[in-house]
């Protein structure tokens, strides 16, 4: 089977798909990988080592994608590219089909195989396949850093001839696994700790990481292990002892989401208002619309002396690793695609059932 990789397209996006280590195992399992030159340059993997790892550089996208039965990406080629997919071909990556609908149109015309890994179950089985968490545990690390850098003050708690510095008190809504990486690199930072969650069960996740969870009288578990949307009730209440608990906050980072809706808005702009001079805010949720009435996706604002940084590249800013996870999950997953010679997709298997789309996936589509 050939496999093909090009260069990403999106804007800010630095991470690829492939890397020189998977790469060699994708040959290693009898495969023949064609990559566009310069491939891995933003994650800082360079060509060589790709061609070391057994790939075929080619000099252009389109020389990548032709051919190739299985096309593996970050971000979803443009509708463009994906005419230089052959009919048939397996397109493995975060392709939200769902977003675009020339590109939906084209991946059905197309007859393309395509496998949004966001679509993924989030079973046991699919841990190392999981692109939402890799990413997440990066994103949620760079978010706090951020946090840090943009705060005017220490996180640890200092004793110097100069007097004695406070720790920073940081707050984390939203504790899955964005959240949890974040209140975790606070605390190696030095700086006091809380985290909130809507699931219960995030208390003991929160304390294990030496943080503090903090009790806004509020539970909504739902299915699968996410949260559900808060009823208005719930959500007044939730509000009311959030606003007076961010006046002692010196950075809060928001992460919280519930899945297929935009972000729940949880930080009022007079929330805002009332934190201390000189906090930050990081919303780690901007690209969803954020958790904060206040932030701009994609930007860093001032507003009533609290930074509010709304950033879209997280994952993105550490593009090395958080390539490495995500080209290690997407080789686990495209493993389960791969026969003998080609293609083989087991749809009794729910990991590739489940994540096709458009699902459910029409049975004479074997062969
Ligand atoms: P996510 O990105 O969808 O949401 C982030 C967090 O926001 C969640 O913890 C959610 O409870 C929280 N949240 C939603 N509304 C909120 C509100 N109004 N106030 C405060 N917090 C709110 O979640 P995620 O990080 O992708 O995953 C969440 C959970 O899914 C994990 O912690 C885990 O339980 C489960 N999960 C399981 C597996 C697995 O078993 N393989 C893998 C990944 C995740």
């Amino acid at each position: 089977v050939t496999i093909g990789v090009a260069r990403e397209t999106a804007a800010g996006e630095a991470r690829v798909a492939l890397t020189p280590e998977t790469c060699r195992k994708f040959v290693a399992a009898g495969a023949a990988v064609q990559v566009e030159t310069g491939l891995g340059a933003g994650a800082h993997f360079p060509d060589p080592d790709y061609a070391d790892a057994g790939a075929r550089i080619v000099g252009d996208a389109r020389a990548a994608l032709s051919g190739a039965a299985l096309v593996l990406c970050v971000r979803p080629p443009d509708a463009g590219r994906l005419q230089w997919v052959q009919p048939g071909a397996a397109l493995v990556g975060m392709l939200q089909p769902e977003a675009d609908a020339a590109r939906g149109q084209i991946i059905a015309e197309r007859r393309l195989l395509a496998f949004p890994l966001e679509r993924l179950p989030r079973t046991t089985r699919a841990q190392s396949m999981d692109v939402l968490s890799s990413q997440a545990g990066m994103a949620g690390y760079k978010a706090m850093l951020i946090g840090a850098q943009l705060a005017p003050r220490f996180f640890p708690m200092l004793t110097t001839a100069a007097g004695t510095i406070r720790p920073a008190k940081v707050l984390v809504i939203g504790a899955g696994v964005a959240g949890l990486q974040a209140i975790a690199t606070a605390k190696r930072l030095g700086a006091q700790v809380e985290g909130f969650d809507v699931r219960p069960e995030t208390r003991e996740q929160i304390e294990s990481l030496g943080g503090r969870f903090l009790d806004l009288g509020v539970s909504a578990a739902g299915e699968g292990g996410y949260a559900r949307a808060l009823t208005e009730a719930e959500r007044a209440e939730q509000q009311r002892r959030l606003g007076e608990h961010l006046k002692g906050i010196d950075v809060l980072v928001c992460t919280a989401a519930v899945p297929g809706r935009p972000a729940p808005k949880i930080v009022t702009s007079a929330m805002v208002a009332g934190m201390p001079p000189g906090s930050v805010v990081v919303d780690l949720a901007a690209d969803s619309g954020g958790n904060c009435e206040a932030t701009r996706p994609g930007e860093t604002i001032a507003v009533d002396g609290v930074t509010i940084a709304g950033p879209l590249d997280l994952a993105s800013m550490g593009a090395t690793q958080s390539s490495e996870m995500f080209a290690r999950n997407v080789f686990n997953f495209a493993r389960l695609l791969l026969g003998e010679d080609g293609l083989a997709p087991d749809w009794s298997d729910e990991l590739l059932a489940k994540t096709v789309w458009p699902a459910p996936p029409p049975g004479p589509r074997e062969g």
